[in-house]
């Protein structure tokens, strides 16, 4: 080592002496001693080895630096490091990005739950215990029809501990068509393996027969499984018997009809727009056994697995020993009972995914015009869209489509008015990944090789910080 950096390492001053520093002392005041100190002391071996490599550059005093530094340092590290983003891609149900935003009546319900202790399981009729499984049922079978209602983690727990406890070293049959990978390495064949059930596949990819189903089932049969598909659709020369006609089957042979119905849309789906989507109600009201859902997904509320059908079925599911590793918390059950009476009441506009899959398109199309003049005050209007130049951004308003996401009616599109913005000097890509840099990340998709922003995901408080990113961007150079 040189002499020069040598002299230079001396330089830095003791870690004692930088607590001295009044303003590295007042950290200490907000953190404890030993949190600042363990800041401080890698701050100070980042510089040291930067020194060692002679890579360091800053101007000015080292203390002066060191104390730069550790504050940023300790900025970074008050950060949660899971924050609120900005969805602009207009996926409705983004999976990567939380699902579903909570209603206001669902997030106020949580709050007041959470810092406080709740009969959570504690019976305030008699004063003893009481049961947690208990809280959702009662509206979770007056939305569906069911007879009774269990919640868990999330739809996988449902149609796991479903096969666990109805089908376990029996039999499950269901349709080659429907042996599917949801996403995330959900792969129904590996989950009733796992289940302790055995798969019993019928049919064929395109076409399965009630009369496929009939000849599979024999004395070790346990349960007949429907999966809705999700998120893909087969299209072309196929067949699949109808739930009806499964029911029918289950009925007259006596093994219970299971169906995964994913999404768990509670509303009629034509009022959203989507013709393909399966319906709890009509699950219940056709006759099957079991239900299972996902709560985060069209229902809207918080990550949950809902199982609903018949009373003996469903006390069984409850009492099954793994229903403790499955089960949900008070958050959980506050957030989702609040979701729920929104339903009940008639007021499921209040919910955001809901409201978001009724938007009106020529809504989206204004919001897009206004938010463009709020940057660039200059829309010149070019038939169905418009566009606006603004430093070195352009911005027009695009014509695409919307999805549900979230596996939930992969080929409905939902037309929308997006902003396209095109940088003079940055790709697209760049410019992509610079607003998802931002204090509040702002997550876009690309297309044609254009920044898309949907607003259909945006809330109208949030327009305000595209906005003003957008500004930013516009003064790069
Ligand atoms: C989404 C989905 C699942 C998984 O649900 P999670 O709540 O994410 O566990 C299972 N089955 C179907 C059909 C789905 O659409």
């Amino acid at each position: 080592m040189s002499d020069e950096i040598n002299e230079k390492l001396r330089l830095i001053p003791s870690i004692d002496k930088l607590l001295d520093i009044p303003a590295i002392r007042d950290l200490t005041v907000q953190s404890s001693h030993s949190f600042v100190r363990d800041a401080l002391r890698t701050v100070v071996d980042d510089l040291r080895k930067e020194m060692q490599s002679n890579s360091v550059s800053y101007n000015g005093e080292i203390a002066a630096e060191i104390q730069k530094r550790l504050q940023q340092r300790i900025h970074d590290a008050r950060q949660s490091k899971l924050r609120p983003a900005i969805n602009a891609t207009g996926v409705v149900i983004h999976t990567n990005l939380g699902r579903a935003p909570l209603a206001v009546e669902a997030i106020k319900s949580m709050t007041e739950i959470a810092g406080r202790y709740s009969n959570l399981e504690y019976d305030l009729s008699t004063g003893r215990r009481g049961k947690r499984d208990a809280h959702c049922e009662e509206l979770l079978c007056q939305l569906t029809g069911a007879e009774s209602a269990v919640v868990v983690n999330n739809n996988a727990a449902g149609v796991f501990l479903t096969l666990n406890e109805v089908a376990r070293d029996g039999e499950v049959i269901i349709s080659r068509g429907e042996l599917v990978e949801i996403g995330g390495g959900f792969r129904i064949p590996e989950v009733i393996g796992r289940s302790g059930a055995i798969l019993r596949e019928v049919g064929t990819t395109n076409k399965t027969r009630i009369s496929d189903y009939e000849s599979a089932i024999n004395g070790n049969t346990k349960a007949i499984l429907r999966v809705h598909p999700s998120n893909f659709r087969i299209t072309g020369f196929t067949a699949k018997p109808s739930l009806e006609d499964l029911i029918e089957l289950s009925n007259r042979t006596g093994i219970p009809c299971i169906e995964d119905n994913g999404s768990g849309c509670l509303v009629d789906p034509e009022t959203m727009g989507l013709t393909d989507e399966p319906f709890v109600q009509v699950s219940i009201r056709s006759g099957a056994h079991v239900v299972t859902f996902s709560g985060d997904k069209l229902l809207g509320g918080p990550q949950s697995g809902i199982i609903v059908g018949k009373r003996e079925l469903i006390d069984r599911i409850r009492r099954n020993p793994l229903m403790r590793a499955f089960r949900v918390d008070k958050l959980t059950y506050a957030g989702l009972e609040a979701t729920l009476r929104l339903y009940v009441e008639g007021r499921e506009s209040e919910i955001p995914v809901i409201n978001m899959l009724r938007y009106d398109s020529q809504t989206l199309l204004e919001r897009a015009r206004r938010l463009i003049n709020a940057v660039a005050q200059s829309l010149t209007d070019t038939g169905s869209g418009g566009a606006a130049q603004t430093g070195s951004i352009t911005l027009s308003i695009g014509k695409s489509v919307s999805v549900v996401g979230g596996g939930s009616a992969p080929e409905r599109q939902l037309r929308s008015y997006p902003i396209e913005l095109l940088h003079r000097k940055i790709s697209a890509r760049e410019v992509e990944a610079w607003l998802r840099r931002q204090a509040t990340p702002i997550i876009t998709r690309i297309e044609n090789d254009q920044v898309l922003i949907d607003l259909r995901t945006v809330t109208t408080d949030e327009e305000s910080t595209v906005a003003s990113a957008l500004k930013s961007l516009s003064e790069i150079e």
